[in-house]
C-alpha cells in the first residue's frame, strides 16, 4: 500500500489541495447537482497552464485562492478524505466510493470507475486525446493527425455518448 503524506496542519486540512485529483468516482446524483451548480454560478475550470507549469489536478481546485471551487457540492469521496486518516481507512473509502461510482470505460480496469471532471464539464480535449490514444491506437503521429482529420468536434462527443466510451450508472 503506498504511504500518503500527511499535509494537515494543527490537525486540520491546510487546503493545500495535494489530494485534488483530475479523476474522481462519483455518482448520477453527484455528477447532475455539480453540473447544475456550476450551470447557475458560472463556474469555469481552473486552466491547467499557469505560464511555464503545466498542473495536472483537479479543474475545480482553486490553487490561486487555496480552496474548492465547487465545495458545497463536491462529492462525497471529496469529503470523507483526509490524508491524515490511517492508511486502512483511506484504502477502505478508496473501494468504498470506487464501487459506488458510475461506471464508465475510459481508463483500464484497475482503476476504472474514475471521471475524469473537466471532461464531463467541459469538454476538455486533452482527456478525449487521451481516450482516442487508447482506443483507436494510432501507430503514429500521421495516423492520429488523418483520424483527427477525419472527426470534428461534435463526432468526438459522438464517440464518447455512442462508443468509445460506454456509461452505465451503478448507482443512485
Ligand atoms: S486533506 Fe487534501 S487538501 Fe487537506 S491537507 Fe490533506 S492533502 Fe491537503
Ligand atoms: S471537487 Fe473540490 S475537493 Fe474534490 S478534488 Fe476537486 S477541487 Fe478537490
Amino acid at each position: 500500500m503506498k504511504a500518503i503524506t500527511n499535509f494537515t496542519c494543527n490537525n486540520k486540512c491546510s487546503n493545500c489541495g495535494n489530494c485534488c485529483i483530475p479523476w474522481l468516482p462519483i455518482t448520477k446524483t453527484e455528477y447532475k447537482n455539480i453540473k447544475s451548480y456550476i450551470k447557475k454560478h458560472n463556474i469555469k475550470p481552473i486552466p491547467l497552464q499557469d505560464g511555464n507549469n503545466f498542473y495536472l489536478d483537479c479543474c475545480f481546485h482553486n490553487r490561486f485562492e487555496h480552496k474548492c471551487n465547487i465545495y458545497s457540492v463536491r462529492p462525497a469521496v471529496c469529503r470523507a478524505f483526509r490524508c491524515d486518516l490511517p492508511e486502512e481507512k483511506i484504502q477502505k473509502n478508496k473501494e468504498h466510493f470506487n464501487q459506488r461510482a458510475y461506471y464508465n470505460k475510459i481508463v483500464p480496469d484497475t482503476i476504472r470507475n474514475l471521471k475524469p471532471m473537466d471532461l464531463l464539464f467541459y469538454g476538455d480535449y486533452t482527456c478525449l486525446l487521451m481516450l482516442i490514444m487508447r482506443d483507436v491506437k494510432p501507430k503514429n503521429m500521421k495516423d492520429l493527425v488523418d483520424f483527427l482529420n477525419k472527426t470534428n468536434n461534435e463526432e468526438l462527443i459522438e464517440l464518447i455518448n455512442k462508443g468509445i466510451v460506454k456509461l452505465e450508472w451503478s448507482d443512485d
